[in-house]
């Protein structure tokens, strides 16, 4: 990550950018439909070291960044640097925010080679979590914890209007469902704040209460790897 913050400010003298027009072919090959930007890089037969050609591709798509949303360009070319740096891949090809977090929870091995989950870490850190929310929305909504997403593109701006505090059920209540994340890292505007600094504690199923004898049982898991304790939080309190 330091090598490639390192190389954020030496555009021309340590890499160099290209801008692609729409082609799939020659330089700018990759620029598919949905590619923000490429590099490349090679390595020779019997030997695993990578050797990264120092040309950042920009696709017409990374032109389409509006001056509001430059910071998120600028993110866009980190992650390009981290693949020139690094041994870093794209993982599975799924760059989204909720992809990241399975895949550090099922496959924390190819997650911490996946450039967007570098590019992604670096941008929550450095951003207060409403402008980070805005800024990383062509990764889709915000996960912080499995089980703890945003359903809407929304959320950010109706936790930040509204706050969590709209009328329970037992599901919690319908924002802390539904803007789970935002509701964890975002709202400050009312008492409920305070107790929802952790993910707040629902049943994720509907059939949590025919786990309630598992839930001291650590080892019992429903298949996307959380505990019967953590999917079924109220059930087991
Ligand atoms: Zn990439």
């Amino acid at each position: 990550m330091r090598d490639a913050s390192d190389m954020m400010d030496k555009m021309e003298t340590s890499w160099d950018p290209v801008c692609c027009n729409n082609g799939t072919s020659g330089t700018c090959f990759a620029c598919g439909d949905s590619t923000l930007a490429f590099v490349t890089s090679y390595s020779y037969r019997n030997d695993d070291t990578k050797y990264s050609n120092t040309w950042v591709r920009t696709c017409p798509n990374f032109w389409k960044f509006s001056d509001d949303d430059k910071i998120s360009a600028g993110f866009v070319m980190y992650h390009e640097l981290v693949h020139m740096v690094s041994t870093a891949g794209d993982g599975y090809g799924n760059y989204s925010k909720s992809a990241g977090v399975n895949l550090a929870y099922n496959e924390p091995d190819i997650a911490r080679l996946q450039a967007n989950n570098y590019m992604l870490y670096a941008m929550q850190n450095s951003m207060a979590p409403y402008e980070y929310a805005m800024a990383s929305t062509s990764w889709g909504a915000s996960v912080f914890k499995i089980g703890c997403e945003d359903v809407y593109g929304n959320c950010p701006d109706l936790i930040r209007n509204f706050g969590c505090c709209d009328s329970r059920t037992s599901q919690g209540s319908n924002y802390e469902s539904t803007c789970c994340a935002s509701c964890t890292v975002m709202n400050d505007q009312d008492k409920c704040a305070q107790q929802l600094q952790e993910p707040v504690c629902i049943d994720l199923y509907s059939n949590c209460g025919g786990y309630k004898s598992y839930c001291s049982n650590p080892n019992m898991k429903f298949s996307n790897g959380q505990s019967i304790a953590e999917a079924c939080c109220q059930t087991c309190q």
